[in-house]
């Protein structure tokens, strides 16, 4: 069986290193906020041109505690409202709603499965005060337009870099992060962050995730318990200096799929071939999804669907019901994300493309 995304596999290269960062660790008592997440901050900002790092529980809260950040500094209040994909992984819209704002959503562009630019300001009323935008898969969005917009209407713009380690990013300054193990750089348990180059922010998040307080015992915000775990900072500091080495493999995954899978029941994804891609799934289409997803495990390979359901026909999201994202709903029902990660052999990329060729 070729596994969706053999995470143990990823993680075997690192073993030995990460027993010996257990060991260390273990030597020292520190379990709390010590030097692997001061280090790995710095190595991760530095990594993504950023000057500062913020390390956090989780990639929802490294959200929620950046919005919380803006309210506290008075840039957001309560009700306002923050523009977000449609078609997002359901965290995204549950961090606009856990900080107290609204989330307004918008439309994919049907190719690139990321925000449209172009129905945005449809969607801008008075109440507007941000953007959350998503690089859906690990593809860039179309940040020259967004920032244009966000500049003509004085938005806030935040990145969900979830999905998204080792982008050449550009546009905003603010992006968040998860580490959950099967992410681009994924750690051994929760664990996110959020890079800024708002020395303010970042000193604000920090406080807020260590129960709004900066120095002990003394509490200038009402803050929460989010901190990024001392042992997973050491775990990622290990796996960082690969991540754009396996982030070119997932590209040389994706380019193999892009050019030998020819079957006209299937659509490719859009990639304009640069690095604006880190392929964090590579996703299909097809109009009889559920049969061709049978159909390849019956062949042995397992796929996986991002995502089954919409976030506004989620139970949970009941106040959205009523609401059409017809493209959206019919990417909800087509999708199919084929095994993808810098492990995959070059056997098992070959007959994951002559499976596909055959249906
Ligand atoms: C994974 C993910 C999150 C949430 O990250 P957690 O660490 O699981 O909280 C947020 N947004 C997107 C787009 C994601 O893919």
């Amino acid at each position: 069986m070729i596994k969706f995304l053999d995470i143990k596999a990823i993680n075997e290269p690192f073993e030995v290193a990460f027993q010996e960062k257990l060991k260390n660790f273990l030597a020292t008592g520190w379990y709390i906020l010590g030097d692997e997440v001061k280090a790995f901050e710095e190595e991760f900002s530095a990594y993504c041109g950023s000057k500062y790092c913020v390390g956090v529980g989780n990639g929802l809260d490294a959200i929620i505690l950046t919005f919380k950040a803006y309210m506290e500094m008075g840039n957001l209040k309560e009700g306002d409202e923050i523009i977000v994909p449609a078609n997002t992984y359901i965290a995204s819209i549950l961090g606009i709603i856990h900080a107290g704002l609204v989330p307004v959503l918008v439309e994919p562009d049907a190719d690139t499965f990321n925000i449209d630019p172009k129905q945005i300001e449809a969607k801008i009323s008075a109440k507007t005060k941000g953007m959350l935008i998503v690089h859906l898969y690990g593809q860039l969005a179309a940040m020259d337009e967004i920032m244009e917009i966000g500049y003509k209407y004085d938005l806030l713009i935040v990145e969900d870099a979830a999905q998204a380690h080792g982008l050449q990013f550009k546009g905003s300054h603010t992006r968040t992060f998860s580490f959950y193990p099967g992410k681009n750089l994924g750690a051994l348990g929760d664990a996110g962050a959020v890079v800024t180059n708002d020395e303010k922010l970042a000193k604000t998040i920090r406080s807020l995730s260590n129960y709004g307080s900066e120095k002990k015992y003394y509490n200038d915000y009402l803050g929460f318990n989010s901190r990024l775990d001392e042992l997973q900072a050491a775990f990622l500091r290990i796996k960082l200096p690969h991540l754009s080495i396996e982030n070119n493999k997932r590209r040389a995954v994706a380019n193999r799929y892009l050019s030998e899978i020819k079957n006209n029941k299937i659509r490719l994804p859009f990639y304009d071939g640069s690095d604006n891609h880190v392929f964090h799934l590579f996703v299909i289409r097809t109009e009889k999804r559920d049969e061709l997803q049978q159909y390849l495990l019956d062949n042995g390979i397992q796929t996986m669907i991002h995502y089954p359901v919409a976030p506004h026909r989620q139970k949970a999201m009941k106040d959205f019901h009523h609401l059409s994202f017809p493209i959206t709903e019919q990417m909800h029902d087509e999708v199919l994300s084929l095994p993808m990660s810098p492990v995959l052999g070059d056997k098992e990329i070959a007959h994951i493309i002559k499976t596909i060729n055959a249906y």
